[in-house]
């Protein structure tokens, strides 16, 4: 079969790798459509010590089963499925907040991804995905379920009605723009997006109907937004954030770029923000994400870019420049 390889920093390449096989509990699925994530970008850069050359990438995918392994798994059937592999019994796992789970490993990183015509993955993780939703809305469950759960615990911690709310989302990417489509969808009325990418703030205007700026010539209004989402989560968008949040207000850190800065727990303390992270999303919010995706929750998803998997280098190289609009490609083995 033909795989999308991370061969070196900054190169993947179209290579022949044998096909994958089910293992007891497992399925092969062949894969319609996969999305290119930040975290691959990231990998892909090199930057990524859990993701060395020779793996193939690939989490956001969406695929019908070829080869069956495990009961109840038809060959045929569609699914997408949770990238994170879980033990099921931890502690976490037993809660229902299985992304915590300790002992996960990883499709597209502790095993091979999803960049290939055919991937392996346990049948526990699959998530099943109505036939008539196009391939490119399923691989967008993964992206969009990340903005799903950030807005579900950041809904745990309010006041006030998320839909009252004065909303600030930092940062344009796919996690971004989709966090702005569902504030929009949930009612909230004032969403504004920062954005360094003028053909980012144009297809977020263009789709998410809300206000963006540029926050390097429109200094974003201090301490006057109740909820900031920062969907970068670099030291400059931290501090943006804490610098933006009202007085009594919520930061929800999604974005990771780097890992290390100081805040300013002057205003933390004495203005009672509460800041929250978020890491990816369960195996509930997965298959509340493939329902709305199906309802149109999400919108159109036009702005979402199609291209095959031999094009995979130069979508990589055109993310990492900018140079495209539609801050998600999707992949076509
Ligand atoms: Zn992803
Ligand atoms: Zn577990």
């Amino acid at each position: 079969m033909k795989a999308l390889v991370y061969t070196q920093p900054q190169e993947v390449q179209l290579q022949d790798r044998p096909l994958p096989q089910a293992a007891a509990g497992e399925v092969v699925l062949r894969i319609e459509a996969v999305g290119i994530c930040g975290s691959d970008l990231h990998a892909w850069h090199g930057h990524d010590p859990r993701r060395k050359p020779g793996l193939v990438l690939g989490h956001e995918f969406v695929g019908t089963i070829a080869e069956s392994a495990a009961s109840g798994f038809a060959v045929g059937a569609r699914y997408t499925g949770n990238p994170l592999i879980t033990c099921g019994v931890c502690e976490y796992c037993v809660q229902g907040r299985n992304n915590l789970c300790a002992h996960r490993t990883m499709v597209g990183m502790t095993r091979p991804g999803a960049f290939a015509e055919y991937m392996s993955i346990p049948a526990a993780s699959l998530i099943a995905m109505p036939q008539d939703l196009s391939a490119r809305t399923a691989a967008l469950t993964e992206p969009a379920a990340t903005a799903w759960h950030a807005l579900n615990l950041t809904t745990r911690h309010l006041v006030r009605p998320l839909h009252e709310c004065r909303v600030l989302v930092i940062g344009g990417g796919a996690i971004g723009m989709l966090t702005a489509l569902l504030l929009r969808h949930l009612g909230v009325h004032r969403v504004t997006l920062a954005e360094l990418n003028p053909l980012r703030r144009a297809a977020v205007e263009q789709h998410a109907h809300c206000q963006t700026v540029d926050p390097r010539t429109t200094p974003l209004a201090e301490s006057s937004f109740d909820v900031v989402i920062d969907a970068v989560g670099a030291k400059p968008t931290r501090t943006q954030a804490l610098a933006a949040v009202k007085p009594g207000g919520t930061i929800m850190h999604v974005g990771l770029q780097d890992w290390a800065s100081e805040i300013d727990m002057r205003k933390l303390t004495l203005a009672e923000i509460t800041l929250l992270g978020t890491y990816t999303y369960t195996t509930a919010d997965l298959r509340a994400t493939v329902d709305a995706l199906a309802q149109g929750v999400f919108g159109d998803l036009s702005w979402v870019e199609e291209r095959t998997l031999q094009e995979g280098q130069q979508a990589f190289l055109d993310l990492d420049q900018g140079r495209c609009a539609s801050a998600k490609v999707v992949l076509r083995p």
